[in-house]
């Protein structure tokens, strides 16, 4: 795979034909050792961020030993690309086979249960294991998240006592888990869970060996600056002292957007533009699900093939390149006013959730992919590791660093 400086290098160097996914593996390493080093425990990748085979690589190769995953092709996809690292099945509801070949096929002994009757089926299919380490899944607010994963998993409070017992009862060890809801804006979210989550550890009256804050921790995404995600670090310490659990319990986070969202961007072709409307060449069926169906606003910037002079920025509208008309981005995106079919627009800080979502609909779906050297759009781990924005600006990029 062909390593550039920047996209604008590829853009004037290349025809492209299909679009491009740009590949930061700095920014993923940045982003990794910085957890690594400053989270107060384990730091477990949640695959479904961006599973492809380039990410585990370089997650592993960062200082990563240990993953999160939901479903058996996450559980092949580690065993294969790191086979040394430990794997939790995170997953409250798996199905019978999943567990069976997790455990006795890939030695996988860490599972989620939300439910009485998952912690049956784990029981049965491990043929009564006596060395698990169970995970109880606890239902906490969503509030402070710009997407909820509320309603869906966690055992309530009131039944969360009483499953946290009988887990107990069959585990080697016992965690609880939450998940407070992605890109989480407010810190103070943590605190919340984890000290709800303590209140149900009391009341049910045994010991708990783990305690997982799930994932949640947020990037930089235009009118969404968060936090600096040291912050993030000290409520989680400050409430696991105040947590009444055992003195060497350990801390485990699950970090999937905070790891990978800066660590790719994409490049699409205009193919047509009517008024305020831009046709492009990749959409909601493509990397670009979040922004059609969540409204997620990415920062882009035009890439021209030859120098122009810059014109004011207005706001465009994107149409991907298939019959549906909800494939749609409604943005409105800031581009130079003069873009036109021809020119090319870098969508960046599409590296979670962006890959990963990509389907064959309607004959797209194709990617090229290559590797750059320059900065993504913003960054978490800047200068002193402030949340820092790069201005995306539009029409011409010296050496591909934006001013
Ligand atoms: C999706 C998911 C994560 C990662 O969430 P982010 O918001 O991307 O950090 C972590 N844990 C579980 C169980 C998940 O489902």
């Amino acid at each position: 795979m062909r390593t550039y400086h920047t996209p604008l290098d590829l853009v004037r160097s290349r025809h492209l034909e299909n679009p491009v996914v740009c590949r930061r593996p700095e920014r993923l390493a940045r982003a990794n050792r910085w957890f690594q080093e400053n989270f107060p425990g384990d730091v477990l990748y949640a695959v479904k961020a961006n599973p492809s085979d380039w990410v585990i690589d370089e997650l592993c190769a960062s200082g990563s030993d240990f993953f999160e995953v939901a479903s058996l092709a996450e559980v092949e996809l580690i065993a294969r690309r790191a086979p040394d690292a430990r794997i939790a099945f995170l997953h409250p509801v798996k199905s019978r086979h999943a567990i069976r070949r997790a455990y006795h096929d890939f030695g996988v002994r860490i599972f989620a249960i939300d439910t009485h009757q998952e912690l049956e089926k784990i029981l049965e299919e491990t043929d009564q294991a006596d060395d698990l380490t169970l995970v109880v899944r606890l239902a906490v607010s969503s509030d402070f998240a710009r997407f909820s994963l509320a309603g869906k998993f966690g055992v309530t409070a009131l039944d969360g006592p009483e499953l946290i017992q009988s887990a107990r009862h069959h585990a080697h060890e016992l965690g609880v888990s939450f998940h407070i809801g992605s890109q989480c804006m407010e810190p103070i979210a943590f605190r919340a869970a984890m000290l709800e989550a303590s209140r149900l550890i009391v009341q049910a009256g045994v010991t708990v060996d783990i305690v997982d804050v799930g994932g949640g921790f947020p990037c930089i995404y235009p009118g969404m600056t968060p936090p600096a995600m040291q912050r993030y670090i000290d409520a989680i310490t400050d409430a696991f002292q105040d947590m009444l659990v055992l003195e060497n319990a350990k801390l485990w986070c699950e970090p999937g957007r905070a790891l990978v969202a800066e660590a790719e961007s994409l490049i699409v072709r205009v193919d047509l533009r009517k008024d305020d409307t831009l046709y492009i060449n990749d959409g909601s069926y493509g990397a670009l699900f979040d922004a059609a169906h969540a409204q997620w606003r990415f920062p882009v910037r035009m890439l021209t093939r030859e120098d122009r002079p810059q014109t004011p920025l207005s706001g465009f509208k994107l149409f991907g390149p298939t019959c549906d008309s909800i494939d749609a981005l409604d943005g409105p995106f800031d581009l130079p006013s003069d873009i036109d079919e021809g020119d090319f627009i870098e969508i960046g800080m599409i590296g979670a959730y962006g890959v990963a979502l990509t389907t064959q609909f309607n004959g797209f779906g194709a990617f090229d992919h290559v590797f750059v050297q320059d900065d993504a759009f913003a960054t978490m781990f800047g200068e002193n590791n402030q949340p820092t924005v790069i201005p995306a600006q539009s029409a011409f990029i010296d050496e591909g660093i934006a001013r």
